[in-house]
């Protein structure tokens, strides 16, 4: 198929001959004629497939006509983080050369005069993560009953971040005749609920089954002790030929310690996180996209969506807490259809974590040994997706050799990271095993995955809200929460700290 065939404008086109793309990849082939069309659409597809230009190119198009008023946007594009928000402007800006459309970026972290002014100017496009648009909204700076174009993307993570809520609001502000594009990377029984309230008669577009990991991705797993982490970690690189790496971290204090320690090792490494300004995180994203920085050791919250071209690896330096965090995390290789490699450190008492995730892909991810180092077996687990289990061993804990169960029989023989089997090899079971059926999500209280202010970090500093004692989203039980580790919105709880109210103190009648 070709983008001719799609609809597509002329200037439009050209943009995109422009741009280099000679074929639609199958988002775009399935998506945008049915934009075109101005009919909703609930896309199942992560990012890397293509997604982004499946609802820019039409929405170009259709907001072709017409004129925007001042604060009255015509079109909305909610984006879970900033990175991912900025990405899509640019997108605006490559793809809409021929045309004159205004658009808006309101991100956090930035100054609000400039989006302010923006606004003031009549945009045809707005661009925004969800708590920086409300900040605008309250000010009365922007009206949402102008908007005729809704995309929400990256629905499954604006519930793991805590957004839903604020979508919700937001939502509720937009008039209700509205063309909505609602995409997601996974379709939990969650999103699925919130798509049939937020969409009409939508068309259902999906590109890969949900959570599926790309073919072209060749996985692999070692099981270490926690001490020999970092050392794993450099033997890894070492052994790899590896053109550029995201090492994910699970908690942000850990993606400096481990950035400082692989700089300390001679490694050309940069860290990306959500404590870090944002003309910090993007001036260090540009640097890593440029190639001046080779590994860049970050959060997911920070590194959720990048698109970067041609990344050769991924690292999980933890096991994702989520399994679907996974997914999105080795997603950052093996794009465009290129092979790309992801490598994960789990420590022994990660076995659930890792379990959770071999059934959602529905497959074992192959175990690799790591050169001169003594390969542990993982603990069988319970098969709750405990997050944290195991971990009272503390960061020194590694476990008594053979505490394990030993190697699971059906792993087959290790083999050296440089005889990681090719991708076509190695990587298509992971496609074609047959997936189990998926487990019910836990209820948000009970879900180990993220802390419920982890997306929080995307909002500007706010007098109103950020006065506000910390929403605890879910009713979290303190003493859940207390056993967190920090994470890298640094929300570790603290519940009433040493201050008991007196009247928790009385005996009660
Ligand atoms: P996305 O899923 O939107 O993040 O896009 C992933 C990558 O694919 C981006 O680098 C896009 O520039 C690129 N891309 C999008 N459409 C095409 C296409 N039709 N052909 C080749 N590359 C594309």
């Amino acid at each position: 198929m070709t983008f001719e065939s799609l609809g597509l404008s002329a200037p439009v086109l050209q943009a995109v001959a422009e741009k280099g793309y000679t074929q639609p990849t199958p988002i775009q082939e399935k998506a945008i004629p049915i934009v075109l069309m101005g009919r909703d659409v609930l896309g199942c597809a992560q990012t890397g497939t293509g997604k982004t230009a499946s609802f820019v190119l039409p929405m170009i198009d259709i907001l072709a006509e017409g004129r925007a008023k001042a604060r009255m946007p015509r079109s909305l594009i909610l984006e879970p983080t900033r990175e991912l928000a900025a990405q899509v402007a640019e997108n605006f800006d490559m793809y809409g050369k021929n045309h004159k459309l205004n658009k808006a970026l309101l991100i956090g972290g930035v100054s609000f005069d400039d989006q302010e002014r923006a606004l003031e100017r009549g945009v045809d496009v707005l661009i925004a993560t969800p708590g920086r648009l409300l900040d605008h909204f309250e000010r009365g700076k922007v009206l949402l009953n102008d908007v005729k174009v809704l995309v929400i993307d990256e629905a499954d993570r604006m519930l793991d971040m805590g957004f839903i809520p604020d979508v919700e609001r937001i939502v509720g502000l937009l008039p209700p005749l509205r063309q909505t594009l609602f995409f997601s990377a996974t379709m939990p029984p969650e999103i699925k609920r919130l798509a049939d309230r937020f969409l009409s008669n939508p068309k259902e577009v999906s590109v890969s089954p949900p959570a599926s990991t790309a073919k072209n991705i060749v996985q692999g797993l070692a099981v270490v002790g926690d001490e020999d982490k970092r050392e794993a970690l450099r033997r890894l690189i070492r052994e790899q030929d590896i053109k550029n790496a995201i090492v994910f971290c699970n908690r942000k204090r850990d993606v400096a310690l481990l950035q400082g320690s692989l700089k300390k090792h001679g490694f050309n490494a940069g860290a990306l996180h959500g404590d870090m300004s944002q003309p910090a995180r993007m001036e260090t994203l540009d640097r890593f996209k440029q190639g001046e920085i080779q590994i860049l050791v970050a959060s997911d919250v920070a590194a959720r969506g990048l698109d970067i071209a041609d990344m050769s690896h991924v690292f999980n330096f933890d096991v994702p807490f989520s399994p679907e965090d996974y997914v999105h995390r080795i997603g950052r290789t093996g794009r465009a259809g290129k092979t790309g490699h992801s490598f994960t450190l789990a420590t022994p008492a990660e076995g659930d974590l890792v379990q959770a995730i071999e059934k959602l892909i529905g497959a074992d991810i192959p175990r690799v040994p790591i050169p001169g180092m003594e390969a542990l077996a993982l603990e069988a687990g319970d098969g709750r997706r405990g997050r944290g289990r195991g971990r009272g061993r503390g960061r020194g804990g590694r476990p008594e050799r053979g505490e394990g169960r030993g190697p699971r029989p059906d792993r087959g023989e290790h083999r050296t990271p440089r005889e990681t089997p090719t991708a076509t090899a190695e990587a298509a079971p992971v496609e074609t095993a047959p997936r189990p059926p998926r487990e019910p999500r836990p209820h948000r209280e009970d879900r180990p995955s993220r802390p419920p202010h982890e997306g929080r970090e995307s909002r500007p500093p706010r007098e109103s809200r950020e006065s506000r004692p910390a929403r605890v989203s879910g009713g979290q039980h303190p003493s859940r929460r207390e056993r967190r580790p920090e994470r890298d919105d640094g929300t570790q709880k603290r519940g009433l700290g040493d201050h008991v109210p007196a009247f928790l103190s009385r005996p009660s009648r």
